[in-house]
């Protein structure tokens, strides 16, 4: 980039996200679908930045905006220090986008392909590096091939090329792994991770919490078009240490039983106890020893692991 991304030597956010609104037009006569209700966040510098959520979160909505494929309603965002609206040029240079849907011509070869998006920004033919870009997605040997012959997983890697033609400081990634084989996505984890390791920062969406656990060193949770969390991985992570048992008692509560090891107990009717607890601290067994030990007896057990969505309902309803 030739103009840094702050006039003053703070270190500036990589992209900085505020209070960003997108309703989408509906039916006439109808309000429209409120896909992003108020987004703010930054994505610092130089790390992997997994941006979580359900389908529908509206994750490619924020994506789609940065990549001016889509215009918010109202708010505002800067890549790299430069406004969308005020700098868009700049802004869109600083900016690889890999869309969630896999678009190109079928009939041009995956050497064209990276040609034609450097003709694109206008990037002279000495300073152009499709041969390197294809042989860092594996994809040298299949250089003059009809990009309609390549595989899904190849041509998810030639779109992660078509994003880094213009050498921009930053990559987003939406849903790079959504439906892809574990081999592909092992792969494509690798060539983020390489990247990365190369200094571009990286931002992907997933809705694979597992994923966001094994790539990203921070972590941002959409949900209804609402960010609920922004957390670096390991704290986050740390919520869904918790599990749950679930057990029917002989008879009718008027509370649930409590103790101090529990995180906590819920009635989820007159005879049904949910405990949430650490697994890392306690096992099911001694959960149903103390509500013995408390008079209980219990008819039926169930328990589960806490997934995503017990994260979303803990971090939604601690706020
Ligand atoms: P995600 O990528 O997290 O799955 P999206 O950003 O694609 O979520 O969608 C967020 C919400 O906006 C969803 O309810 C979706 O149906 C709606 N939506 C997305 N694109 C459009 C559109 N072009 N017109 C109307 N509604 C849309
Ligand atoms: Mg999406």
């Amino acid at each position: 980039m030739t103009t840094p991304k702050s006039a003053a030597d703070a270190p500036a956010p990589a992209i900085a996200i505020r209070d960003l609104v997108k309703r989408y037009a509906g039916e006439p006569g109808s309000e429209g679908k409120l896909a992003l209700k108020g987004v703010s966040f930054d994505v610092p510098e130089g790390g992997i930045f997994g941006l979580l959520g359900p389908n529908g979160a509206g994750k490619s909505t924020l994506i789609n905006i940065l990549a001016g494929l889509v215009t918010k309603t109202s708010g505002s965002a800067e890549i790299w220090g430069f406004d969308i609206d005020g700098n868009t040029r700049n802004a869109k240079r600083a900016i690889g986008i890999v869309p969630q849907e896999i678009v190109f011509d079928p009939f041009f070869t995956p050497y064209e392909v990276l040609e034609n998006q450097a003709g694109f920004y206008g990037i002279a033919k000495s300073l152009r590096r499709s041969e390197k870009l294809l042989e860092a997605v594996h994809l040298a040997d299949k250089r003059n091939a009809y990009a309609r012959t390549l595989s899904g997983g190849m041509k998810r890697r030639l779109l992660i090329a078509k994003a880094m033609v213009h050498s921009p400081p930053i990559l987003v990634l939406d849903e790079p792994t959504a439906g892809v084989d574990v081999e592909l996505r092992r792969l494509l984890w690798e060539l983020v991770n390489s990247l990365n390791d190369d200094g571009v920062t990286v931002v992907l969406t997933t809705h694979y919490l597992e994923e966001a656990e094994e790539l990203c060193d921070r972590i941002a949770i959409i949900n209804h078009g609402e960010l609920i969390a922004n957390k670096p991985t390991r704290e986050l992570v740390d919520m869904a240490r918790e599990k749950i048992v679930a057990v029917t008692v002989d008879k009718d509560l008027v509370a649930p039983p409590q103790h101090a090891a529990f995180i906590k107990a819920e009635l989820a009717g007159p005879r049904a106890v949910e405990v949430t607890y650490n697994k890392d601290q306690m096992s099911a067994g001694q959960v149903l020893a103390i509500l013995q030990e408390q008079g209980l007896a219990i008819e039926d057990v169930t328990t589960r692991e806490a997934d995503l969505e017990d994260v979303f309902v803990s971090l939604t309803s601690a706020a």
